[in-house]
């Protein structure tokens, strides 16, 4: 019998090489029977290509074809936020040179949850979590499967400094996961406070705080809200949650990347005050999923997940040297993404990437000014981050859904949605360097001709 080649070891780059070349080929075939940035036709449609194409998937005997067919539906079927007019969601078209590094993961395959595991991965998780964490003002950083986790944790830590009693304040316009996970951990019901201008007022979070009855509490404001990109006033929010004796975790899976930007920074003032912060590199950060961080500013307070389990952390080993990395989680087997995030930051230099932010945002600006220009179209207002929300001028929501699902069935254009003000806005997120005006155009040609009149 010949067994099917391993990935790593001495054969594993020559057993690799030609599949790599499959699945290259697979991709490029899968895009051209695209011919868009998605599969037109809709769930259904895509759903019968996708079963067609994998047939029996646990056959009696192997298919040795089954790469060069399955990648090719996954590509032909993909929502690729490489093509310009996939712009709905914050969702990241990779970097090259960050998936060639995940391959490297891919093929290692080391595992962060104990040292004997992950010899060099684990000091360079260490390293990028340094990195970032003092890039963003605080002391160390955890990695995360995202910006969920990330306030999952940062929800976890908080409670366990004040108890659990805490309670969650945070506006209307926070990420779901926040009250989610508020749920999760058994914590009060959270507070939730109107945000009608997309942002936390301040002067409301003051009121709130003067009425709520003792007992801790954290508060969470955004760096770059999901629907507008908005990002809540953080030297204010930051003074008051100093003055009532609050907790503040602010969520910047968004607005993070601003940091790596000269020109955007300033808008992320205050985040450094704030006691743990949430990152998300496959957002502004153009890392393949997963790519997200919980960044402490009191290193100690992570110190909270340590946890003992013997045959990964046994009191021996740790005192003869051996890194204790099961408080790094609460996952046990953990990918390191350390590596995609390192071989960016290095390649790029925090310009490179400031230069991609830029990039990004000035599109975001050209696409309010075309929208502006246009009478056919009303813009929500001008854009903070990369998020521009507008919606046919005049037309009712029912009109601005059915827009977008035209786009989407057709194949033409991946755009969101978003409810502000009390109506309902098609959302274009901006996350494509490679994006170019004439793209924008193009976006809001298809949007006018795919809109019912
Ligand atoms: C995307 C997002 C999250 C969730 O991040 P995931 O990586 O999808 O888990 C959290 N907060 C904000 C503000 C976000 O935009």
């Amino acid at each position: 019998m010949s067994l099917p080649p391993l990935a790593s070891g001495p054969e594993g780059p020559d057993a690799l090489r030609p599949l790599l070349t499959t699945v290259l080929d697979a991709l490029a075939a899968g895009l051209r029977a695209r011919g868009g940035p998605l599969p037109a036709g809709g769930p259904q449609a895509v759903a019968a290509r996708v079963r067609h194409a994998a047939g029996d998937l646990l056959p009696e005997h192997g298919d040795p074809h089954a790469l060069t067919t399955l990648v090719q539906a996954l590509a032909e079927g993909a929502a690729d936020p490489a093509d310009p007019l996939c712009a709905a969601h914050l969702h990241c078209p990779p970097l090259a040179v960050a998936t060639a590094a995940d391959l490297a993961v891919s093929a290692l395959n080391p595992s962060l949850d104990s040292w004997d595991q992950a010899p060099a991965a684990s000091e360079l998780e260490a390293l990028v979590t340094r990195t970032l964490a003092a890039h963003a003002g605080m002391a160390d950083a955890l990695v995360t499967t995202g910006g969920t986790e990330a306030n999952q944790l940062a929800l976890l830590l908080a409670r366990e400094t004040h108890g659990p009693t805490l309670r969650l304040v945070c506006g209307a316009n926070a990420h779901h996961s926040l009250p989610r996970a508020a749920w999760f951990l058994g914590l009060p019901e959270p507070v939730i406070i109107p945000t009608p201008t997309g942002t936390l007022d301040p002067a409301a979070l003051a009121r709130t705080l003067a009425t709520l009855p003792g007992g801790p509490l954290v508060v969470a404001a955004t760096a770059g809200t999901t629907d507008a990109g908005l990002i809540d006033p953080l030297p204010a929010i930051a003074a008051l949650t100093a003055t009532h004796g609050a907790r503040l975790h602010i969520d910047a899976a968004y607005g993070g990347g601003l940091l790596f930007s000269d020109r955007h920074r300033h808008l992320l003032t205050g985040l450094d005050t704030a006691h743990t912060v949430t990152l998300d590199l496959h957002k502004l950060g153009w890392q393949p999923v997963a790519a997200g961080l919980l960044a402490a500013r009191d290193a100690h307070d992570l110190t909270a997940l340590h946890h003992h389990a013997d045959y990964l952390n046994a009191d021996d080993d740790t005192e003869a040297g051996l890194p204790d990395l099961l408080g790094r989680s609460l996952r046990t087997t953990r990918r390191p993404d350390a590596l995609k995030i390192a071989v960016t930051l290095k390649t790029l230099g925090r310009t490179g990437l400031g230069a991609l932010v830029d990039q990004v945002c000035d599109r975001a600006q050209q696409l309010a000014a075309l929208i502006t220009a246009h009478p056919g179209f009303e813009l929500h207002a001008p854009p903070t981050i990369s998020t521009v929300l507008f919606r046919p001028a005049g037309a009712p929501d029912e009109t601005v859904a059915e827009t977008r699902r035209r786009l989407l069935t057709h194949g033409r254009a991946v755009l969101g949605r978003a409810r502000l003000d009390g109506r309902l806005w098609l959302k274009a997120t901006l996350l494509n360097p490679h994006t170019r005006p004439h793209d924008l155009a193009t976006l809001l040609d298809l949007v006018e001709g795919n809109t019912p009149r």
